[in-house]
């Protein structure tokens, strides 16, 4: 049986008055992401952990922050587009699990309308999908507020 794992951290920066859109969901808070996209590191560690199981790169090559065509863009469409690739190749997605580490505000009320909204995106079942969320206890970026990261797991396997 050919199976595949694979990795994805992602990282952006906070800052005053923009929004903050997390695994598909839009969460009130006077701080969001800067990024080119909509700055959904959740999906943005869970597409490169489905590229990278497939080493077919990261979504940085796929999607580049230059293009004007992903300027803003909903990350829902850019990990719709990783799992139609991901199937083109001839895998299925067995399961995905990323953890969010953002001191504040508290990601738990939001997890299981992440964890929907991902499914749909990626066709799978929602108890395929785990998301977790972490405060890093003050520490590091993330715990002064500077940045927000995830980090996921991906495992494929081959349809044969
Ligand atoms: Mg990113």
């Amino acid at each position: 049986m050919d199976i595949r794992i694979g990795h994805g951290y992602d990282v952006h920066r906070l800052a005053e008055g923009l929004r903050l859109v997390v695994g598909g969901v839009e969460i009130e808070h006077t701080k969001g992401c800067v990024a080119h996209s909509d700055g959904d590191v959740a999906i943005h560690a869970i597409c490169d952990a489905l590229l990278g199981a497939l080493a077919l790169g990261d979504i940085g090559k796929l999607f580049p922050d230059t293009s004007a065509e992903f300027k803003g863009i909903d990350s829902r469409l850019l990990l719709r587009r990783v799992c139609e690739l991901v199937a083109s190749r001839g895998y299925s997605i067995s399961n995905v699990d990323c953890t969010i580490a953002l001191q504040r505000p508290k990601l738990r009320p939001h997890i299981d309308t992440m964890r929907e909204r991902l499914s749909e995106c990626m066709g799978i079942s929602v108890d395929r999908i785990s998301v977790k969320a972490t405060t890093t206890e003050g520490l590091g970026f993330e715990g002064d507020e500077a940045g927000i990261s995830a980090h996921a797991v991906a495992l494929l396997r081959g349809n044969e």
